[in-house]
């Protein structure tokens, strides 16, 4: 869980709600070796917020995050340390996470040094510099170690990010919209890649993105956010093929065609909102009561608009879950006005 304090002015624009964001509300999830968890949604969903949340950017507001069950609430302690070691971010834009001044060789060097993983010669440096680039392809390793990041093109500059969190030796990879810069054409290659590091290292990889067609493809599992809650999750292909709550329905039918791996993210509005699903994720200063999504769900009951949604079972498929009243065998058997559950 994270709230965001509201600046002084925001406040009192604010004047009458109280001053706090409720960015992410009850987040909970576990990501696994040797698989790719996709966590889609909107932007102002509270996705890049649980990305930095589990990087250890900044405090949660309540909750707590284990790596192997050792929990890091204590800033500076030891499972702490041990646990920024092994989770590393990439970022949407490498341009950024990379310093325009240095090469690549220093990047990488550095992040072999800080972790420990340089070796003690300096035949061992160049050889895990090699291994470094060798494993995100850029090959041969030569041609790319004494450049700056303004020469590489941007899917080249992401294999970099890659390669440096790579030099930390990781096991966990939390990958913030990863490709939602780059050309499309290269979209695929730096996914192909991600995926075939998740096998090799047996890496967990967090993949946050607003592209729930892009889950389908490189996605094991897949959980849905809306408004800093988590209201699906389920194997990707269940979640994408077959989606139960409203909210997931209204994303899979913005993302139509099947082939489109990664789009442009066209937004939901815009394909959704001429006959249903009209408006705006709502303010997360003071969120909707009850389900969040029920100012726009074409579904929505009374109880929606006063009762938070527990995650219900959907279905047969184990693993499958929503937070919607309509999985609720309550709702069914009273076979309240709006609750065809597909
Ligand atoms: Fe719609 Fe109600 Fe389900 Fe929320 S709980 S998605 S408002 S039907
Ligand atoms: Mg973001």
């Amino acid at each position: 869980t994270k709230h965001f304090p509201v600046r002084k002015r925001l406040r009192d624009f604010f004047s009458r709600t109280p001053a706090v964001v409720h960015a992410v509300d009850d987040v909970s999830f576990a990501l696994r070796r040797g698989q790719v968890t996709a966590l889609v949604g909107e932007s102002g969903s509270g996705k890049s917020t649980v990305a930095r949340l589990l990087a250890q950017l900044y405090p949660r507001t309540a909750g707590d995050i284990r790596l192997h069950g050792r929990s890091t609430r204590v800033r500076g302690g030891r499972a702490f340390r041990a646990y920024v070691r092994r989770v590393q971010l990439i970022l949407q834009d490498p341009f950024a996470s990379l310093n325009p001044v240095h090469t690549v060789r220093y990047h990488l060097t550095r992040s072999l040094r800080i972790h420990g993983n340089a070796g003690r010669t300096a035949e061992d440096l160049d050889r895990a510099l090699a291994d470094l680039l060798t494993r995100v392809r850029l090959t041969p390793p030569e041609r790319f170690l004494d450049v700056f990041p303004h020469e590489l093109s941007g899917g080249q500059r992401q294999r970099v990010a890659i390669a440096r969190a790579l030099g930390a030796d990781p096991e966990v990879l939390l990958a913030d919209e990863p490709v939602s810069m780059l050309d499309v054409s290269i979209r695929l290659g730096v996914l192909n890649l991600l995926q075939d590091l998740k096998e090799r290292l047996n890496l967990a990889i967090l993949y946050i993105t607003h592209d729930i067609a892009s889950a389908r493809y490189f996605a094991d599992e897949t959980i849905v956010m809306y408004a800093g809650r988590m209201v699906e999750g389920g194997d990707s292909e269940t979640v994408t093929q077959n989606p139960a709550h409203p909210y997931t329905r209204l994303l899979t039918e913005s993302a139509p065609d099947p082939e489109r791996i990664t789009g442009d993210g066209a937004g939901i509005d815009e394909a959704a909102g001429k006959d249903r699903g009209q408006g705006e994720p709502p303010s997360l200063i003071s969120p909707p009561a009850g389900c969040r999504f029920h100012p726009r769900c074409p579904h929505a009951m009374r109880r929606c608009t006063a009762e938070l949604p527990p995650r219900l079972t959907v279905g047969d498929r184990p693993g499958h879950w929503t937070a919607c009243w309509l999985y609720d065998p309550a709702t069914v058997a009273a076979d309240a006005p709006g609750s065809a559950a597909p």
